[in-house]
């Protein structure tokens, strides 16, 4: 871009959104698109692909037209623009007709900067019409892969957007999408008509999250103590499986005295946009939700994501655990995970009615997701090179933390084995530790266990090991499971049971371990002082968003909010030097937050 073009792009994301730099392939696309190329944008959630579209529509003379499949996403992203004085706005189903004669009016009228849209609404010959008679500035397509049929999202409209570069060959478009895989790319830019759009394709990683597995012992309690040690008063999403055990959970973090609610599919409708507004309004809300919940929730932060059983796959897991820290700041990806949950899987794969050839492809996707559990190393390597990415160890895991001890389980190994054998392979791990470790319990004398020659065999080895080794022994394809959940002996496990190879085993830690030992708190308090200083400015953005009925984060992020906490501005413009603070809401808030610090320096100082 020519120096006068770059300095007043920079100088945009200074005076309106109150940015200082533009982050990684942003400042690129920009330019590219600012000057008229159309652009395939690939970024992971949390990358920041919302500027690389509203900074070139507000360079350019026009309107940016942005098609947007979700309703709460496209409201969400005109709240926030407006609290930065940008002129958006939607139009949508859940307007009045009034309503949306307004806007269009002003669209045609050039009063709009950005305008989102419905896709099934740009596709009506009434709106192509509208266009005509509109100055647009761009075009951009959020959420690309949703014009994929093989893609998680498919939604049949999109396959005609590709009608916009034939009625309107000169305008620009930009499609967006944090979905990598090269086979919805290559659909993407076949079904848009994108074949000569420049590609950025950023990195997927997600720096600011902390992946940690723990080993499943008394999840509930593993979980409480994990948001207690790393989380107090932070906003999370917690996921299970069923929704029986989504209102279990919720109900029982409830008794513990936090502030959880619950959201899955069998809730009628106004529950879950009840409970949906009041944790993406709220500060400090866990939401404990089936999968169901997430898509469309834009919260920037959000500060840890836990699974309490399996997700489907990696790329689950992956799209799940990115809605933490889209701000940047630190996270926690955190699951519990134990033998059970990898035999559910694998039932629930073998019993399903799936053809063969999909059948195949799950167990892949399962093979995969183990592969990431059993980890010996660090895990966000493993997660990067699934989407093709090659890494360093990223020390910001917990077995990069926390390097796993490994130990010679041969012998071991081989008891398991013949215990499995010895007692018909039919048990399930508890009952094979049981008998491993020589405990007489009902179930293991009424079947005459105790009389096996491995009964007790194992005594010197905690029950915790043994089961860790009987399930790494599965991960790793020694050991199989049954359609009833028992364990059974598979060709692999031969020459370990022979002798002539040897097995080596992660060592487990032996207190549950929370994954708190090893994760810095968010923010650290220095003293009482900065902690009463950090509650007085939420206090003052809270009421502020009460106010004006917009999400706490819509005022200032906690990015922002973190910095007035670490600088102490004493005037607006000391304020204004701070990331996240622009022309707009230097004005409306600035005043607001420098009262609360300085009353609260006069205090203490
Ligand atoms: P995505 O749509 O890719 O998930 P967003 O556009 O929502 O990501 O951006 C994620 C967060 O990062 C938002 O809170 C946004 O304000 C912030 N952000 C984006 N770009 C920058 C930047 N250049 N400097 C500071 N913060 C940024
Ligand atoms: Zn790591």
């Amino acid at each position: 871009m020519n120096p006068a073009a770059s300095s007043r792009a920079l100088e945009t994301l200074r005076h309106v959104f109150g940015y200082d730099a533009f982050r990684g392939e942003q400042a690129a696309i920009v330019e590219h698109v600012a000057e008229g190329g159309d652009a395939l944008v690939l970024m992971p959630t949390g990358g920041g692909k919302s500027l690389c579209y509203q900074v070139p529509a507000l360079l350019r003379p026009g309107c940016g037209v942005v098609v947007s499949p979700l309703i709460a996403l496209m409201q969400d992203q005109v709240q926030a623009l407006t609290q930065l004085g940008v002129k958006a706005a939607y139009l949508n189903s859940t307007q009045s007709n009034d309503e949306a004669a307004a806007v269009e009016r002003a669209l045609v009228g050039g009063e709009l900067d950005l305008l989102y849209v419905a896709p099934e609404r740009l596709m009506t010959g009434r709106f192509q019409n509208l266009l005509d008679h509109a100055h647009i500035a761009l075009f951009a397509i959020d959420e690309a892969h949703c014009v994929s049929q093989w893609g998680h999202d498919f939604r049949p409209e999109y396959i005609q957007l590709s009608v916009l570069h034939e009625r309107f060959p000169e305008i620009p478009r930009i499609a967006l999408t944090a979905t990598a895989d090269d086979a919805t790319r290559q659909e993407i830019i076949q079904r848009l008509a994108l074949a000569d759009a420049r590609v950025f394709l950023a990195s997927f990683d997600r720096p600011n999250i902390r992946y940690t597995v723990v080993e499943k012992d008394n999840p509930r309690k593993q979980l409480l103590r994990f948001i207690r040690a790393n989380h107090d008063g932070d906003s999370g999403i917690v996921y299970c499986l069923s929704r029986k055990k989504v209102e279990e959970t919720a109900a029982w973090l409830r008794g513990e005295g936090m502030r959880a609610l619950h959201y899955h599919a069998g809730l009628d409708a106004s529950t879950r946009e009840s409970h949906q507004t009041q944790f993406v309004r709220g500060d400090g809300i866990v939401m404990v939700a089936t999968i169901a919940f997430g898509m469309g929730i834009d919260k920037p932060d959000v500060r840890f994501v836990a699974h309490m059983d399996l997700p489907k796959s990696l790329e689950a897991y992956y799209q799940e655990t990115g809605r933490a820290g889209r701000d940047g700041l630190p996270s926690n990806a955190w699951m519990a995970y134990g033998l059970q949950d990898m035999v559910l899987q694998r039932e629930m794969i073998e019993q399903s009615q799936a053809p063969d050839e999909i059948k195949r492809v799950e167990r892949r996707k399962l093979e995969s997701l183990l592969g990431y559990c059993e980890a010996a190393a660090c895990r966000r390597q493993v997660l990067l090179r699934y989407f093709g990415e090659e890494s360093e160890p990223c020390g910001n895991c917990d077995m990069c933390l926390n390097p796993p001890q490994t130990w010679d389980a041969s012998v071991a190994a081989q008891q398991a084995l013949s215990t499995i054998y010895r007692s018909g392979q039919r048990y399930g791990a508890g009952h094979l530790v049981d008998i491993l470790t020589g405990k007489a319990t009902p179930k293991v004398t009424e079947r005459g266990h105790e009389n096996l020659s491995t009964f007790g065999i194992g005594k010197d080895i905690s029950a915790t090991q043994w089961s860790a080794l009987l399930r790494q022994m599965v991960a790793q394809g020694l050991v199989g499971v049954s359609e009833h959940g028992g364990l059974l002996l598979q060709e692999e496990c031969r020459p370990v049971l022979r002798g002539e190879a040897a097995f080596q085993a992660r060592r487990v830690r032996e207190s549950a371990p929370s994954g708190a030992s090893s994760v810095r708190r968010e923010i650290e308090f220095e003293s009482d002082e900065a902690r009463t200083l950090w509650a007085a400015l939420r206090q003052c953005r809270r009421s502020l968003a009460e106010e004006q009925e917009v999400p706490a984060y819509m005022i200032f992020g906690d990015a922002t909010l973190k910095l007035m906490l670490e600088k102490r501005p004493m005037s607006l413009d000391a304020m204004y030097q701070l990331s996240g603070v622009g022309d707009r809401k230097l004005e409306a808030y600035g005043m607001a937050f420098l009262e609360v610090i300085q009353s609260h320096q006069r205090q203490h100082g």
